[in-house]
């Protein structure tokens, strides 16, 4: 691996593990506009450190970029020529985790939603949050 190309890997590297990314804040905008406040960023004592969680509630939306998550859309199917032996195993690696932290989740009594980037500029998406989070008993 040369300098350039290790030096490219750790930017993508950052890139996928950002928080705060922008399909993260406008479901984080529109939670806070239908009401919903009360959520934690990335609680580290929960599988997977949680895009966002309500504790009382225990319900946990997980915001996923399409490309790096392996959307079934037109971004997630995506397969550009070059540097595939870089992305792919990112890609399936983390649909892996994606589908293990949500097992722990729910295994520890969450109920997870999981929210795609593609779908955050979806008119409905306010409706579907305040359709997961508003349901059950309220803590
Ligand atoms: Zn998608």
């Amino acid at each position: 691996m040369d300098k350039l190309d290790s030096k490219r890997r750790s930017a993508n590297m950052r890139a996928i593990r950002a928080k705060n990314t922008k399909p993260e804040l406008v479901v984080r905008r529109a939670l806070r506009l239908a009401g919903f406040t009360g959520y934690r960023l990335h609680r580290r004592d929960l599988p997977g450190k949680p895009d966002i969680a309500f504790i009382g509630r225990k319900k946990a939306i997980l915001v996923h970029g399409c490309f790096w998550h392996g959307h079934d859309c037109r971004e997630g199917l995506r397969r550009p020529k070059a540097r595939q032996e870089y992305w792919l195993p990112k890609i399936s690696g983390n649909q892996m985790r994606d589908e293990r932290h949500q097992t722990n989740l729910i295994s520890q009594g969450w109920s997870v939603l999981v929210v795609w980037e593609c779908e955050t500029s979806h008119p409905a998406l306010a409706q579907r949050l305040a359709a997961f989070v508003g349901s059950g008993s309220r803590d």
